[in-house]
């Protein structure tokens, strides 16, 4: 696998200091350097960084979050999202694609499986009325 480039790793720093997920256009504007200023760049870099598992993509919000394990490799999380603040923790279950399986049936090609929880976090939920 090629190496990450300078860009690359600006991006992943951005997002790894973001804790709610970034669009695309979100990145730019904290990391926008001499090197780094086109969308196509921060494009390149998320798709390169996803490819290795270090960044997902969150479908409904067409944002992106580091990933929030430690190892590499691919795979796909479901995520608990807070609707007020954007907080966003990643979490894995492996019954999650046995599920998906059954509710496609065998006649069924899947090619993503997204799990996107959305509500309070504990700190909004005691904030709000
Ligand atoms: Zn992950
Ligand atoms: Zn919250």
């Amino acid at each position: 696998m090629p190496e990450l480039g300078r860009n690359d790793e600006r991006v992943l720093t951005t997002l790894k200091k973001s804790s709610r997920p970034m669009s695309a256009y979100d990145i730019l504007d904290s990391v926008r350097t001499e090197a780094l200023k086109a969308p196509v760049q921060v494009y390149r870099a998320l798709q390169k960084l996803e490819r290795r598992g270090l960044v997902h993509r969150v479908e409904a919000l067409n944002a992106f979050v580091a990933c929030s394990d430690r190892h590499e490799g691919l795979h796909r999380p479901g995520f608990v999202i807070c609707r007020d603040c954007g907080t966003t923790r990643e979490f894995k279950d492996a019954r999650v694609a046995g599920i998906a399986r059954k509710a496609a049936g065998e006649d069924f090609a899947i090619d993503s499986i997204s799990l996107e929880i959305y509500g309070r976090c504990a700190p909004c939920e005691a904030a709000g009325g």
